[in-house]
């Protein structure tokens, strides 16, 4: 996924013409440059959708603001992925309205890894004729924003986003389809090679009949295994396939496909021991998908948000909103759920490398238990179902102030917003979810759509 999405030369998001070449067609074209988003290109996120997503995701920021004790300095609004740029245009035109907010905020930080995307949100975000330039002291990129020329800053990834020297930022931080962009690992239960007689004996024996060395037993109870990318029987003459998830009938055919590890891998002794995932491991045929890189990512906000017990100045501040898809319940792992899109359609994940795009479900659950586990300063809501999260912020009312100035437009923005808070297969009300994460307060504050109101 990692090489797929993001390797210098070839990933679909970072290579100049990795995501266009032989299929330029199915790209929209800007400026010469290829587009992986809109309705030209492979697909299309909320924020492209309707600009009262972005509108309400600013909204929130400023509700937290609020309810924190209106920051008078250090507010640093801070985007995982951005994209085109889109979602932070719509919340900072939004927050611009606030002018005692807007005092507050001292810069825009953007995690992007492809050089590409960078330049297209400085566009959006500073203007065409504005200039990027490397700044030597932070260690990043920089241009001012069209609005009031505040410091917008790349970085190419989250740990490289400095560290807070004076004890006082406050980071706001929206990570928007970022999160099913990170890798993940698949690992499947595979039964204990035991016989009959075995199997029917509490005390497992070894074949001399006395009770079996700690090494031989282990393997004779179940065992995860990890699911290996593999060149395709076909192809290569090699690996025995099992049943790839996603299949779509008209994809372009796979040159690789998931097979299970004939042995244990150093990630398959690690990872899925972990308590969550005991339970599975009893149940031979259990598969879980499990990211790393998203526990490190959330880990990090959740440091940077959660203040520290050693350091008692540094009190915990900001907020950080995830927004993605991901499965029904919070307790419910992903499975099976890596999939490719290219040009509006699911096709297998296995074809068409670099460029397709890639994600997976992203796991809910995990980020909570790994967000409060790197730092107790923090705590989660949610996740809730983006329908209701919009609906709560006002959203309806905020699409009837913009339909009445826009008559011409009404049909088209109303059909925009109910594609974002429907709730039936074809909507995105219901898939894609919100988990917010604030300092620690032992539940008792709950954030504007997580069930609580606006705290003046
Ligand atoms: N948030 C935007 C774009 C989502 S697409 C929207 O909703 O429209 C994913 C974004 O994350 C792209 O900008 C992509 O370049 C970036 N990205 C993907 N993997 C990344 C990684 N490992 N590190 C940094 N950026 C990454």
């Amino acid at each position: 996924m990692r090489e797929c999405l993001t390797n210098p030369q070839y990933g679909y998001y970072t290579s100049r013409s990795g995501s266009a070449s032989g299929t330029a067609a199915a790209h929209s074209e800007t400026e010469g440059r290829v587009d992986q988003f809109g309705r030209k290109g492979d697909f299309i996120t909320s924020p492209e959708i309707s600009q009262v997503f972005g509108e309400l995701v600013g909204i929130w920021f400023l509700t937290e603001w609020m309810a924190q004790g209106r920051r008078k300095s250090g507010v640093q609004v801070v985007e995982l992925g951005p994209g085109r740029g889109t979602l932070m245009d719509d919340m900072l035109r939004t927050l611009f309205q606030f002018s005692e907010f807007m005092n507050a905020l001292e810069g825009v930080w953007l995690v992007e890894a492809s050089s590409e995307l960078r330049l297209r949100q400085k566009d959006t975000l500073c203007g065409s004729d504005a200039r990027i330039e490397w700044d030597t002291v932070q260690g990043c990129w920089e241009a001012k924003s069209k609005y009031s020329a505040i410091p917008v800053r790349w970085v190419e990834d989250i740990n490289l986003l400095p560290e807070d020297e004076t004890k006082q930022a406050m980071p706001l931080i929206v990570a928007h389809e970022f999160f099913d962009a990170l890798p993940i690992h698949a690992f499947e239960v595979v039964p204990p090679r035991l016989d009959d007689q075995q199997l029917e004996n509490s005390q497992i024996l070894g074949s001399d009949g006395r009770p079996m060395s700690r090494r031989n037993l282990a393997s004779k109870l179940p065992q995860w295994r990890e699911l290996l990318v593999t060149p395709t029987q076909r192809k290569f003459g090699v690996g025995s396939a099992i049943k790839t998830p996603n299949k779509a009938s008209s994809s372009p055919e796979a040159e690789f496909t998931l097979t299970v590890a004939k042995a244990s891998t150093p990630n398959s002794l690690i990872m899925p021991e972990r308590p969550r995932y005991q339970k599975l491991k009893s149940l031979p045929g259990s598969r879980v998908e499990i990211s790393p890189e998203s526990s490190r990512y959330i880990s990090d906000i959740a440091m940077r948000i959660g203040g520290s017990n050693s350091t008692p100045d540094q009190q915990p501040s900001g907020a950080c909103l995830i927004i993605d898809y991901g499965p029904p319940t919070v307790d419910q792992i992903p499975i099976n759920t890596l999939r490719a899109i290219k040009s509006h359609r699911i096709i297998s994940p296995f074809s068409l490398p670099g460029h397709a795009d890639l994600s997976a479900d992203v796991d809910f659950g995990a980020l909570v238990e790994s967000a409060c586990t790197a730092n107790p300063g923090v705590e989660c809501h949610g996740p809730v179902e983006q329908g209701q999260w919009l609906l709560s912020l006002g959203g309806r009312e905020r699409v009837d102030v913009l339909t009445r100035g826009h008559a011409a437009k009404k049909d088209e923005m109303e059909t925009a917003w109910n594609r974002l808070v429907d709730t039936g297969p074809r909507g995105m009300g219901k898939s894609y979810k919100v988990l917010a994460v604030v300092p620690e307060k032992g539940g008792r504050r709950r954030p504007v759509g997580f069930g609580g109101d606006v705290v003046e």
